[in-house]
């Protein structure tokens, strides 16, 4: 009987990766995201700038790191597809030394390279996984289903503990427990371009604890980064005050009178603010991936940022282990 392709649930680094790695281990994987494209989090946004010209802006991930041999493979390939570079050696004075890569054209390209080579749907929206005959069944909200002997969720984990309880697919109790303990940081963005040069200083980014700024983790000046032609600046909110200004009205007006600074003189020619509900994993787990195989032989496996050490690395790495699970 031929082998029925693994199901991927989810687009961001770790599911485009992990079907990456299956297709490279022989096994076919579709992948299905909600979005409209694939990223996730790899997120690149198009905003009007100066004299209308359009102006780039990572407005999720803004730069990474490479601290395994595993997932500097994975960046040697994106190296040679001419896809990131280094930006620099650390923010602030000097610097620390330790390399920060960014982007060419922006943190979504990643990902739009890695699912150039994987059988991808957007636009569909996954309701539930559940048991159906000996296998697992992806059911869209369009009553679109998928059916397999494998299935790798990659959304953040409160999201794919969802999936699994709409369609009463019951996990062991300790699972559950240490799955049910994952949460996240919400993060507030906000988008700037403006009629000149921002006042942010070389390299183009600040990086900020809570007692070197009340509102501000990072400021990223695009257009020194290199992936914008026109002025363009990122803002993002620590997890405290974004938690508390999430709903208010004023939110946008208090973070832009906040970043003048960074603005310097400069008049906003336009400014969004964005939400990231489940940004970055405040208690993760410490596997790589949690993988579950049941009696008749189906196989579930979690991974994502909330496994292998966060951040882009932690995606890839726990996407990569994902799939050598299932290869073995
Ligand atoms: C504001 C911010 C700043 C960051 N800065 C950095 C940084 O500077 N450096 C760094 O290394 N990392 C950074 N990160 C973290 C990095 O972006 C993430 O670790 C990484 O991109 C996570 O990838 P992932 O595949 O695990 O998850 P995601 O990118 O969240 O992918 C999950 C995917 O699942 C899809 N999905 C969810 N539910 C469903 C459903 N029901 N049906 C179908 N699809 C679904 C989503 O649409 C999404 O595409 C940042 C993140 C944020 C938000």
């Amino acid at each position: 009987m031929e082998t029925p392709a693994v199901i991927v649930i989810g687009a961001g680094l770790a599911g485009l990766v992990a079907a990456n790695a299956l297709a490279d281990q022989g096994r076919a994987a579709v992948v299905v995201d909600k979005a409209r494209a694939p990223g996730g989090r790899l997120a690149t946004r198009r905003l009007v700038g100066l004299g209308e010209r359009t102006a780039r802006l990572d407005h999720g991930a803004q730069f990474f790191t490479v601290r395994s041999p595993d997932f500097a493979e994975v960046v040697h390939g994106w190296r040679r597809a001419g896809l990131v570079r280094e930006w620099c050696l650390g923010f602030g004075a000097g610097g620390d030394g330790h390399p920060r890569y960014c982007a060419e054209a922006g943190m979504n390209t990643v990902a739009k390279f890695l699912a150039a080579s994987v059988d991808l749907t957007c636009d569909a929206t996954v309701h539930s996984v559940s048991r159906h005959n000996g296998l697992l069944r992806v059911t869209m909200t369009n009553g679109d289903t998928l059916v397999s002997d494998s299935v790798i969720l990659t959304p953040p984990v409160p999201q794919s503990l969802a999936l699994l309880e709409n369609g009463e697919l019951v996990l062991p109790a300790g699972v559950v427990d240490e799955l049910g303990a994952i949460s996240y940081a919400r993060c507030l963005a906000l988008l700037v371009t403006l009629d000149g040069p921002s006042s942010v200083p070389d390299p183009g980014g600040v990086q900020l604890g809570v007692d070197d700024h009340p509102l501000f983790s990072f400021v990223g000046d695009n257009e020194m980064k290199g992936i914008s032609d026109v002025p363009a600046v990122t803002f993002h909110v620590h997890d405290e005050p974004s938690q508390r200004m999430w709903d208010a009205p004023d939110t946008e007006a208090l973070l832009l009178a906040a970043a003048r600074p960074w603005l310097g003189e400069r008049t906003v020619v336009a400014s969004e603010l964005k939400k990231w509900r489940y940004a970055r994993p405040l208690v993760a787990s410490t596997a790589t991936h949690v993988g579950l195989e049941s009696g008749d032989g189906t196989r579930l496996v979690f991974a994502g940022d909330a496994f292998a050490g966060a951040k882009m690395e932690g995606a890839a790495l726990s996407g990569l282990a994902a799939a050598e699970y299932l290869a073995g």
